[in-house]
């Protein structure tokens, strides 16, 4: 086991700094339960020095050429690229994740990420407007101070997806891990400053929610971006929006996956298995409520059992090794209790169903279960485990009003042969992001982001651009001011 202990807690004006008066952070690897390190969490000395830091480093990254900007981004994705395996290791010991995953999905995202705002930076430019005589110009400008605020379940790739579009605008950027998954950050930062990055544009405080709070409540934030559940999501949006702040709001979901009877069957399952077994299912855009057709549901089922009961379950660090734990003892009880739940209400288990006790980590088994109705807890709450719900269904308008009742807006998908249908039920979806015969990819040249409760903003992709910038209209006269008084 590699040491993994940080040469501090935090990441500010280019150094580590220590505060040991804050509360104590321990690192658990989630395959063994055991603690790999320790971490304080910021106290308000701490979140000042972010705060003057980040503010002061953003007047200089602001006027750096747009063009040198680009430069240090695309360095420190090269960077990332380079020290790829030594970052997918440590994210497997920070979330349990498999470095069969974390090889090809998390470093190399974060990557994809820097390298792509890199080549935009250069590009941001403004408009000319005529009226006649006069016109406006529009200047696009950074926002300022950035907060961003990620959850556990990719923490080196979300740190760089609000990295990379708020430094390309002239950002600066201050991210509070999630308190489970600390580590990786860090090393973000420490990447960033060694490509060129000015000191302070990208500090990384730790802390539970309370640092969170702080951070969004300063009124020298002037944005904050959140990856995180719903219930989170909506104290901070409130406490954003008292400071009249901007946000991403990057929430949680409960998507459909809808499976037609014309659909490649194999192809199908391998969807669904992404879209629930991958990260031990703690993904934000998963499909758990995969629907599908009753013609082909007891196939389907019998399939999906077999092909789970292949995958191989262990230690993440083993290459071979298809799925790890779930993240933390309370994430394994939360799993386990909505299984229960599951089994309570009448839903039929097809495959896994427990904890798999033969380990010391927090391993579940990949779970299924076939006829849950639209009402059953398990088809209604996001779990974030490796549990599936099988939901029948007959006809498409009825599968696409049933997919869209739910509070939740983040994603959904369709299987199918039929390329008229495709299109017509993705158009119909209530979700920021769709697959077609696919599920759960998101490269960083398409936007992401859910609707209704699941969030607000896009991130990746050109649309990013809009939510760490804004517009500055100059209105030119040509001719002398006209003036009745
Ligand atoms: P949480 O909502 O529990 O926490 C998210 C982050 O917010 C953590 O860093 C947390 O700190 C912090 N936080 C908690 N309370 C506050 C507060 N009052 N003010 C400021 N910050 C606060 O999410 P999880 O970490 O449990 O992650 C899982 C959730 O994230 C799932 O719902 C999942 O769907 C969602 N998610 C969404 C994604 C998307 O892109 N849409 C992607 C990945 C995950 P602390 O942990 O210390 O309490």
């Amino acid at each position: 086991m590699p040491d993994v202990t940080p040469k501090a807690s935090h990441f500010i004006d280019g150094n580590y700094v220590e505060d040991t008066d804050g509360a104590v952070i321990e690192v658990v690897y989630p395959a063994t339960g055991k603690t790999i390190a320790q971490v304080h969490s910021a106290t308000s000395n701490i979140v000042e020095m972010a705060i003057a830091s980040g503010l002061k480093a953003q007047e200089i990254w602001s006027q750096t050429s747009p063009v040198e900007r680009g430069r240090v981004l695309r360095r420190a994705a090269d960077m990332i690229r380079e020290r790829n395996r030594e970052l997918s290791i440590l994210e497997t010991l920070d979330t349990g994740k498999p470095l069969q995953e974390t090889l090809v999905a998390d470093a190399t995202s974060g990557a994809d990420a820097l390298e792509y705002f890199g080549g935009l930076a250069a590009s941001l430019t403004g408009e000319y407007i005529p009226l006649g005589d006069d016109f406006v110009y529009t200047m696009r400008e950074p926002l300022g101070l950035c907060v961003g605020i990620g959850a556990w379940n990719y923490p080196t790739q979300i740190a760089c997806w609000k990295a990379a579009p708020a430094l390309c605008c002239g950002n600066s950027v201050i991210f509070k891990p999630s308190e489970v998954t600390p580590l990786c950050a860090l090393k973000i930062a420490e990447i960033l400053i060694e490509a060129g990055l000015p000191r302070g544009c990208y500090n990384v405080v730790q802390g539970y929610g309370d640092v969170g709070g702080a951070l969004v409540t300063d009124p020298r934030v002037a944005k904050v971006s959140l990856t995180g559940s719903v219930p989170t999501g909506r104290k901070v949006y409130a406490a954003a929006g008292a400071g009249v702040k901007h946000v991403t709001m990057e929430l949680g979901g409960k998507s459909p996956l809808i499976i037609f009877d014309d659909a490649d069957i194999e192809n199908a399952i391998s969807g669904a298995m992404l879209a629930n077994m991958y990260s031990s299912g703690q993904v934000c855009s998963n499909g758990t409520r995969v629907f599908v057709h009753k013609n082909i549901k007891d196939k389907f089922c019998e399939r999906f059992a077999e092909r789970s009961a292949a995958i191989r379950i262990g230690d993440p660090l083993d290459e071979e090794t298809h799925m790890g734990p779930v993240v933390n003892e309370e994430q394994l009880e939360k799993v386990l209790g909505y299984i229960e739940i599951g089994k309570k209400e009448g839903a039929r288990l097809i495959c896994g169903g427990n904890r798999i006790a033969d380990k010391d980590g927090f391993f579940v088994e990949p779970t299924a279960f076939a006829d849950v109705t639209d009402d059953m807890t398990i088809a209604r709450e996001e779990i974030f485990g490796p549990v599936m719900s099988i939901l029948d269904f007959e006809d498409e308008q009825e599968v696409i009003a049933r997919a869209n009742d739910t509070e939740f807006g983040l994603s959904g998908g369709v299987f199918t042969q039929d390329i008229t249908r495709a299109h017509r039920v993705v158009a119909q979806l209530h979700a920021g992001t769709c697959w077609i015969n696919t599920y759960n990819l998101a490269p960083v040249e398409a936007p992401f982001g859910g609707s209704k409760s699941s969030g607000v903003g896009r991130e990746n992709s050109k649309a990013a651009i809009e939510h760490y910038s804004e517009l500055k209209s100059v209105y030119v006269a040509m001719t002398p001011v006209e003036s009745a008084y």
